[in-house]
């Protein structure tokens, strides 16, 4: 069977405050840009509830509400933004070669990898088999299912801890599972947890196995200094351990450092291959907020329209 390639000037991948951004600026510059939502349309701001932090909203907005907002923005300037995921890329030559849903080829002579990054888990069979029936990533998503109910989380980090405080609003009791004797969070925020009376912080603790068959109803805890194990009846598990970038598929073209973020020329979103630029969490493991993801995906539409000038791509 033959396949009819789609030829495009600009493909961006994935569907973020960067993306979105991107695709508003490369519209707007009349490059005709596709982008590709990838398996969250929205991205990580679809799983968040207020968003107070992004200027322009002096009231705070919901995270899936501003998404909206940034999709309509992007398709009012004629950015065609479809549903799909980029399962393979080759960037080996040019054009370059973007596959989707294991199926559509297309030819691009510019690609924005935009894809973001997503929440880590620890890995555990019994936390990918709960997944969904009390096992989240997501407290301010999924904490509702909760009220009134106890609760654990694991990390130390910033997100474990700011989760941690929103769980102990709606449930009533926090587990919180660290495994050092001291955490990572600011100093801040680990105040927060520590004088919230709701909150239980277990230390030098580690999850052997969350319990429960259709459910969670329990997690098997290990004491890494006193090789103690002990059960807590739980109904909700929580993972706040970080997160790591959504970049596999570019590995074997892309320079990467060794969390897989992508690799920018720094003052631009070029990476180490021509006409592919990185903007967003997916080259930015400093910074991580909407505002700077949108900043970046300015800039990347930018450079792929100088690109395409410079090549002579009209
Ligand atoms: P971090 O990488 O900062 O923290 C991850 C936490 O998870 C660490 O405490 C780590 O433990 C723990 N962890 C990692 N793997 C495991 C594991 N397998 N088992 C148990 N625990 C594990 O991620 P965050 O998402 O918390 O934060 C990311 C960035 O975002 C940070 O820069 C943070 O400051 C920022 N942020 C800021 C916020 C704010 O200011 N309001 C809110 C949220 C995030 P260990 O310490 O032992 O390595």
């Amino acid at each position: 069977m033959n396949q009819e390639i789609e030829k495009v000037k600009v493909l961006i991948i994935g569907s973020g405050p960067a993306g979105y951004t991107a695709g508003i600026y490369a519209a707007r510059a009349g490059m005709k840009p596709v982008l590709y939502t990838g398996a969250q349309p929205g991205g990580q701001l679809t799983i968040t509830t207020d968003v107070e932090n992004y200027p322009g909203y002096p009231d705070g907005i919901m995270g899936p509400e501003m998404m909206e907002d940034f999709r309509k923005q992007a398709e009012r300037f004629g950015t065609d933004v479809r549903y799909g995921m980029v399962t393979k890329v080759d960037f080996s030559s040019r054009p370059h070669v973007i596959t989707v849903d294991d199926q559509k080829i297309m030819h691009a002579d510019t690609v924005i990898i935009s894809t973001g990054a997503s929440a880590k888990w620890l890995g555990l069979e019994s936390e990918n088999r709960l997944n969904g029936k009390g096992v989240s990533a997501c407290a301010v998503c999924d904490g509702f299912f909760f009220r009134g109910q106890e609760v654990a989380i694991v990390g130390a980090g910033d997100t474990a801890c700011e989760e941690a405080s929103y769980l102990a609003n709606i449930c009533s009791k926090v587990y919180m599972i660290v495994r050092r004797d001291e955490m990572r969070a600011s100093q801040i925020m680990q105040n927060r947890v520590k004088n919230n009376p709701k909150i239980e912080i277990l230390w030098n603790s580690e999850t052997e196995e969350i319990l429960g068959e259709e459910e969670v109803n329990g997690v098997k805890i290990l004491n890494n200094k006193t090789g103690e194990i002990r059960e807590i009846s739980i109904s909700g598990f929580f993972v706040a351990i970080g997160h790591q970038p959504n970049t596999e598929i570019f590995r074997e073209f892309i320079d990467m450092d060794s969390a897989g973020y992508i690799k920018t020329i720094p003052g631009t979103t070029k990476t180490n291959v021509e006409g592919v630029f990185a903007c967003g969490d997916a080259q930015d493991n400093v910074y991580r907020q909407a505002v700077t993801a949108a900043g970046t995906g300015c800039m990347a539409a930018l450079d792929a329209e100088r690109f395409l000038a410079a090549h002579e791509i009209h």
